[in-house]
């Protein structure tokens, strides 16, 4: 079956708002004839300008992490609703960034992906093994592992939002990519999941990224595999000309 692709560009702590205007107002000129979804997930503190610059463009914006809890005393967090509120769409959980560095557990994981929904956020569900589970051989067991108790208590229904991205984190801005077929064989297997958990006409509609160190060079192959429906770029989602041509991958 046809899916559509979509690539997102994860900016991490990276540009001021007055950067990130310039960014999208260059990059909306250049996606203007792409038929794929094209995202860029920017800080926080980007985010109005990102979606004022993005306005009747291609360009959709997204948050890059969220609080599964209403409201409350959680210093330095965001909610849904004051996503929601600002016009944002989508939204990262669970990059392995976040889990190294910032206590996100597979647990976690799973209360942001159930709020996101609740809240009308399209969530982008980061997943992938370390160096080691892939030297052990244990890639496909974890992953399995991590897609499943990231989506439960996620509706079928409901997996018409969700994105998910299969991101290996010894892959993640180290300039190593996965081979075609090591990237395309890890999404296979969570649309395998997908197909246990919501039977195939669902698994077949899910889109899947793939993550690490995507660039200019590797995109077309990478994007042109037959379960990679995209791609979640890091490093090279900064820089303009970069990234136009990573969108513009089949040109
Ligand atoms: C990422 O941050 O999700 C990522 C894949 O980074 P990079 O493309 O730099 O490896």
């Amino acid at each position: 079956m046809s899916r559509k692709k979509v690539i997102a560009g994860n900016w991490k702590m990276n540009k001021t708002p007055s950067e990130t205007s310039i960014f999208i107002t260059e990059l909306s000129d250049r996606v203007k004839q792409t038929k794929d979804i094209v995202i860029c997930a920017v800080p926080y503190v980007c985010l109005t300008a990102a979606l004022k610059s993005a306005k009747r463009t291609k360009i959709k914006i997204a948050a890059q992490n969220l609080h599964f809890e209403d409201n409350g005393a959680f210093t330095g967090e965001v909610s849904t609703d004051m996503l929601t509120d600002l016009g944002v769409k989508y939204v990262i959980v669970g990059h392995s960034e976040r889990r190294q560095y910032y206590n996100e557990t597979d647990a976690t994981v799973n209360k942001k992906i159930l709020k996101a929904l609740k809240a009308g956020l399209k969530p982008i569900l980061c997943v992938g093994e370390s160096l080691d589970q892939r030297e052990m051989g244990v890639t496909s067991d974890f992953v399995r592992y991590q897609v499943r108790y990231a989506l439960n208590g996620v509706s079928s229904e409901d997996m018409k939002n969700v994105i998910i991205a299969y991101e290996p984190i010894w892959a993640i801005g180290t300039g190593k990519t996965a081979t075609n077929e090591q990237a395309n064989d890890v999404c296979k297997t969570i649309r395998e999941t997908l197909v246990e958990l919501y039977g195939r006409r669902v698994a077949n509609a899910a889109l899947i990224q793939y993550g690490g160190s995507v660039n200019v060079k590797n995109a077309n192959e990478l994007f042109n595999m037959s379960d990679i429906d995209g791609g979640l770029v890091g490093g090279a989602s900064l820089k303009i000309d970069d990234f136009d041509k990573i969108v513009n991958y089949n040109k």
